[in-house]
């Protein structure tokens, strides 16, 4: 019997995404793989019920079919529900925020399903087709740069007019990993002066060669960085010290976009109250971050917050402002990852593979993260490695 792989409608709150594109399907199919896709999985990413039918696809009303797949593919996390429609023995492949989620991970590591979240995916050389996070975060710091673009009552670029000289917006981002970095070059390409900030000291060559400004405080950089090229996470006082010293930079911005992070941490707080009463009128914070906490301490997750005529947003899911990219994007990574699980076009979930094995947050029976077995307070596992020390998401 073929391999089935379900596609769900995921549509609650505002998500525009789809776990596999049409074109994803007809590469599956090609490979003997069957598809079955809730009606309107893809319509609000552009991607209509018969475009799903014309790739090889089943279009399945009975939403149970779909989650009872051999393997189901989400490209946002389910609630207890779904989830208890899945299949003993099954997987389920996505973005599943395990740690928030532990008690669904409890109940499907007890029905026997093995879950799969992207965000567990370690960042090996030969993981990086199944980087679904980096994925997203492209998308993310695009369009953070394009909403800031959008709300900043200024132009970004420099113009020069009948009507005078308009002087360039001054753009701060704050972070300068995968979504800083893209924030960084759509700024830029948007004709705005660019200043860029990270606290690992690897960061600033690559701030450099987009063309921002580096800014560069005395804060610890030797011991800024992990061996595994993370941020280590700095102490409550040396992220005050950091924030002294930023704001200046940040007083003088019109824009300033955070994306600052160490996985599996709060996110540090960078930018206070009274950072933001010093900032121009007008001028607009989009923190990245605010699903961690938020960079800036005024950020209220998918809220608009003013502090004085300073407007701070903090939207959570960025990447489903840009649906029909942000899912061709995914659906590789969901590709990439199937041929992981079903090397062979049949569920082999072999524990012993570098990407499989840390990224199975459950497996027969067990709760295999450490995050998400401290989250329900149980202890070293029986058998299997603990898995995602460092992930917290
Ligand atoms: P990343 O790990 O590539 O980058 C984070 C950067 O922050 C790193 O370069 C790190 O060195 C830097 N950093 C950590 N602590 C710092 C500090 N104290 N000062 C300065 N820099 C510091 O992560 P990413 O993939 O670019 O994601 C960045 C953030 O964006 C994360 O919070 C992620 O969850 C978020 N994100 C948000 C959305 C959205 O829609 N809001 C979508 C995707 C990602």
């Amino acid at each position: 019997m073929a391999l089935t792989i379900g596609v769900p409608k995921q549509d609650a709150g505002g998500e525009t995404r789809v776990a596999l594109t049409p074109d994803g399907v007809k590469r599956l199919t090609a490979r003997g793989i069957r598809v079955v896709v809730e009606p309107g999985a893809g319509v609000r990413a552009f991607h209509a019920d018969e475009a799903y039918a014309s790739a090889g696809a089943k279009v399945e009303r009975d939403a149970a079919t779909v989650w009872g797949a051999d393997v189901v593919c989400v490209v946002a996390p389910v609630e207890e529900g779904a989830a208890a429609g899945l299949k003993s023995g099954g997987a389920r492949n996505g973005m599943l925020r395990p740690v928030e989620r532990a008690g669904v991970m409890r109940s499907l590591a007890e029905r026997g399903v093995t879950a799969i979240a992207f965000e567990a995916v370690a960042r090996i050389t030969r993981a990086q087709r199944m980087d679904a996070l980096s994925a997203m975060s492209t998308v993310a710091g695009y369009r953070a740069a394009i909403l800031a673009a959008q709300r900043c009552p200024k132009f970004f670029p420099m113009m020069m007019t009948a009507a005078g000289t308009i002087t360039p917006a001054r753009v701060l981002v704050v972070g300068a990993g995968v979504a800083g970095l893209t924030a960084i070059s759509t700024a830029r390409r948007l004709g705005a002066v660019v200043e860029g900030y990270d606290i690992r000291p690897a960061a600033k060559q690559e701030v450099l060669s987009l063309g921002a400004r580096l800014v560069e405080l005395p804060v610890a950089p030797a011991q800024a960085e992990t061996a595994g090229g993370y941020a280590r996470e700095q102490s409550a006082e040396q992220q005050r010290a950091q924030a002294a010293l930023l704001a200046d930079h940040v007083a003088q911005a019109d824009v300033v976009i955070t994306t600052a992070l160490v996985p599996g941490r709060r996110a540090p707080r960078l930018i206070d109250r009274g950072t933001l009463e010093r900032m121009r009128q007008g001028s607009v914070v989009i923190d990245l971050a605010a699903e961690a906490g938020g960079n800036c301490e005024a950020t209220r997750a998918d809220e608009e917050v003013r502090v004085g005529g300073v407007l701070v947003l903090g939207p959570t899911n960025l990447p489903a402002q840009a649906p029909v990219h942000a899912s061709q994007m995914y659906s590789k990574v969901v590709e990439a990852m199937l041929e992981e699980v079903a090397p062979k076009g049949e569920l082999s979930l072999d524990m012993g593979n570098d990407v499989v094995g840390p990224s199975a947050v459950t497996h027969a029976g067990e709760v295999r993260h450490a995050g998400v077995r401290a989250a329900l307070g149980l202890g070293e596992p029986v058998g299997s490695a603990v898995q995602g020390e460092e992930m917290g998401a």
